[in-house]
């Protein structure tokens, strides 16, 4: 079981220290762990520039060396709409060795955070909010650098009040479709992000999307629990494994200097 998405106090929205959030993983079989530190640019969000790489480097080191043989510690990052800030972008991904960078959507525009009650109210329509965040999110995978688009339907953890009616990622099967089209052609891949799971929902995305990606071809799968705290590290691994085997995959994917492995799931 390897934990894919894992914040820690490098993180403007953490507290957990990296030691905490190691033993965690361990306490809960995770052999694989990757700290995916918030990286934002957007000028009016708080995380923007929070994030000190090279401190963080150091502290992934002293982890490596206490956890050795007991855990595999992977340098990664959570790059907020990369196709916008290129130029802010690239000299992070090249200043630093990391293993793993993940790609989300959080603004959907430099004024609508997906997170804020605007983003279903600004257009009238929650449904219509949907539609434009899953046509950014093929724009994100088409021209952002990097290796694992992180939990496509990301808006639908937040304020659930503003959805009138049931949200069923079903019903936007041709708009998630393309992005699924755009991830599999750019060789990039997806995560079952736990997240909602902890308060009983589908995961982000839910598995029939699993099925979906599959069936198109798609082979780069990762599972992380967007954890911020060590009692939320790991959490519903083996149902979302479970997911994944149901959809057809045989293997997880891993990353190590950006270089993709496929695991066998055991
Ligand atoms: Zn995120
Ligand atoms: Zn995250």
């Amino acid at each position: 079981m390897f934990d894919y998405h894992v914040h820690t106090l490098f993180s403007e929205d953490s507290t957990a220290s990296m030691e905490s959030q190691c033993e965690a993983a361990i306490a809960r079989g995770i052999r694989q762990i990757a700290f995916t530190e918030h990286e934002d640019y957007n000028p009016k969000d708080p995380t923007s520039f929070y994030f000190k790489h090279a401190d963080y480097m150091a502290e992934l080191q002293r982890c490596r060396a206490l956890f050795a043989g007991r855990l595999i510690i992977r340098a990664g990052i959570e790059v907020s709409e990369p196709h916008r800030f290129p130029d802010l972008c690239d000299p992070v991904l090249a200043a630093y060795e990391w293993d793993f960078v993940l790609g989300s959507l959080h603004w959907l525009s430099k004024d609508v955070n997906t997170y804020w009650p605007e983003f279903f109210e600004h257009t009238g329509d929650w449904r219509r909010s949907m539609q434009l965040y899953f046509e950014e999110a093929v724009r994100l995978v088409e021209t952002g650098d990097f290796d694992v688009l992180a939990h496509i339907d990301y808006p639908t953890r937040y304020n659930r009040e503003l959805i009138v009616g049931e949200y069923d990622i079903r019903d936007f099967e041709s708009e998630v479709r393309e992005i699924l089209r755009a991830v599999v052609a750019c060789g990039k891949g997806i995560e079952i992000n736990t997240n909602p799971m902890r308060s009983g929902r589908q995961p982000n995305p839910a598995d029939a999307v699993i099925h979906w990606y599959r069936e198109m071809g798609g082979e780069i799968l990762t599972i992380g629990t967007d954890s911020h705290t060590p009692s939320h590290t790991g959490l519903h691994m083996p149902e979302a494994v479970q997911i994944a085997r149901a959809a057809g995959f045989t293997h997880l994917a891993t990353f190590e200097r950006r270089n993709l492995t496929l695991v066998p799931i055991e």
